[in-house]
C-alpha cells in the first residue's frame, strides 16, 4: 500500500510500504481522507523526539471504510464508512482504574506512537472505531477526531447553556472549541487571536461572533467592557505556544484577568514552559482551572452533532491536497497559519 512516511524529520513522503495485518479483535480501514493536525506538525519538525519513531506514517484524524474485520469482531462489516478514536490507553493504571482515560501514564495515540492513517490502509482495535452515518461527508468524517477535542473541552469546563466564553486562540483547537461550544451556549462567544485571517475564518461560520485582534486590543479590557466588569464564565486558553504580544499578559493569565468570580479557565495550549501567572488573581476570583486533554467519549458527540447538522464545520478545512502532497500541507501550515487551518490529505483508491 501507499503511506506517506517520515523517515527524517522535516521530510514526507509517499512509500510503498506493507498492508497492516490484523489481529482478531481489529478492523481494517481504508482511509478516505486524513487531516493533519496542529500534533502532526510538531511530530513533522522533530518535537514530539524522543516519543515518536521514525520511520512514523502519522495521521491520527481520518476516516474511511472497512476493509476487513478481524475474527473476533462483531457489529462492523466491510463497507461500513468509519472513523477511529485514536487514543489507546493501557487500562490498568490508576488513571485508568478510576475510569479517567486521558490521564493514563501510558497513553498511546495511533499516529503518534504507533502508525496512523496518512496511508491507505491503517488497523485499529474494534473498541476505537465509530461508525458514520453515510449521509456525512468524508471531509467531515476526517475532522471528527478534532471536533471532539472541542467537545471534550466543552465538557470539561462545564458549558452551560447560557454562558458567556473566551476562546483564546483561533488555531484548530479554538476553532474546534468554538464550533462545540456553539452547540450547548446562547450566550456570547468571543475569539481572541494576533492574525485577523484566522479570525474571519471564524467568523465565516459565525457571523455574530465577537473577535478581539489582541495585538490591537486589550482583551481583557475588552471583555470588562463587554460585560459590564462582570467577566466571561469561561475562558478558554487553546494558545498551546509563547506567543508574546507586547503590552499584554500571556494567554493563561488573560483567561484568568477575563472571567467572572467564580468562574472557570480550561488550558489546552501544550508549550514547553513555564506559563506566569499570579495566583492571587485567580484566588480572589476563587476561580477554577482546569486542563482538558484528547478526548473521552467525545467521538459519539460529535458524529451526533455532525448527523443531525448543528454543526457545519466547512470553514475549518481550508485546504484538501492529494497524499502524495502531504510534503507541501505541512509547508503550508508553517509558511501562511493566517490562511490555513486544517489540511485534509486525500488518499488514493
Ligand atoms: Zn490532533
Ligand atoms: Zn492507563
Amino acid at each position: 500500500m501507499q503511506a506517506a512516511l517520515i523517515r527524517n524529520y522535516g521530510t514526507i513522503a509517499l512509500e510503498e510500504v506493507e498492508k497492516p495485518k490484523i489481529k482478531d479483535d481489529e478492523v481494517l480501514v481504508k482511509v478516505r481522507y486524513a487531516s493533519i493536525c496542529g500534533s502532526d506538525q510538531h511530530i513533522f519538525k522533530g518535537e514530539f523526539h524522543p516519543r515518536t519513531k521514525l520511520p512514523l506514517i502519522p495521521g491520527h484524524e481520518f476516516a474511511g471504510v472497512i476493509e476487513a474485520v478481524g475474527s473476533h469482531v462483531e457489529h462492523f462489516q466491510p463497507g461500513d464508512k468509519v472513523t477511529v478514536d485514536p487514543i489507546l490507553w493501557c487500562g490498568t493504571c490508576a488513571a485508568c482504574k478510576a475510569g479517567h482515560y486521558p490521564a493514563c501514564i501510558a497513553l498511546k495515540l495511533i499516529g503518534i506512537d504507533l502508525n496512523g492513517g496518512f496511508a491507505q490502509y491503517v488497523s485499529a482495535p474494534v473498541h476505537t472505531v465509530f461508525k458514520v452515518p453515510s449521509h456525512i461527508s468524508d471531509e467531515f468524517a476526517a475532522l471528527i477526531e478534532i471536533l471532539s477535542i472541542g467537545f471534550h473541552a466543552s465538557a470539561r469546563a462545564g458549558i452551560k447553556e447560557q454562558d458567556d466564553i473566551l476562546i483564546m486562540g483561533a488555531g484548530k483547537v479554538g476553532q474546534a472549541i468554538l464550533h462545540a461550544a456553539k452547540t450547548i451556549t446562547k450566550g456570547s462567544v468571543i475569539l481572541a487571536d494576533i492574525l485577523d485571517e484566522r479570525l474571519a475564518i471564524a467568523t465565516k461560520a459565525f457571523p455574530e461572533l465577537i473577535t478581539v485582534n489582541t495585538t490591537r486590543t486589550d482583551p481583557v479590557a475588552f471583555i470588562k467592557s463587554l460585560t459590564n466588569n462582570r467577566g466571561v464564565d469561561i475562558a478558554f486558553e487553546a494558545v498551546g505556544h509563547e506567543v508574546a504580544v507586547e503590552g499584554r499578559m500571556n494567554p493563561v493569565r488573560t483567561c484568568i484577568n477575563a472571567i467572572k468570580g467564580g468562574g472557570t479557565v480550561c488550558v489546552l495550549g501544550l508549550g514547553d514552559h513555564p506559563t506566569e501567572i499570579l495566583m492571587k488573581e485567580l484566588i480572589w476570583k476563587e476561580a477554577r482551572i482546569v486542563s482538558s486533554r484528547v478526548s473521552h467519549g467525545e467521538f459519539a458527540k460529535a458524529i451526533d452533532a455532525l448527523d443531525r447538522k448543528i454543526i457545519h464545520p466547512e470553514s475549518m478545512i481550508t485546504g484538501i491536497l492529494d497524499l502524495q502532497e502531504a510534503q507541501r500541507g505541512f509547508e503550508l501550515l508553517e509558511s501562511e497559519p493566517g490562511k490555513h487551518l486544517k489540511i485534509l490529505l486525500k488518499v488514493p483508491e
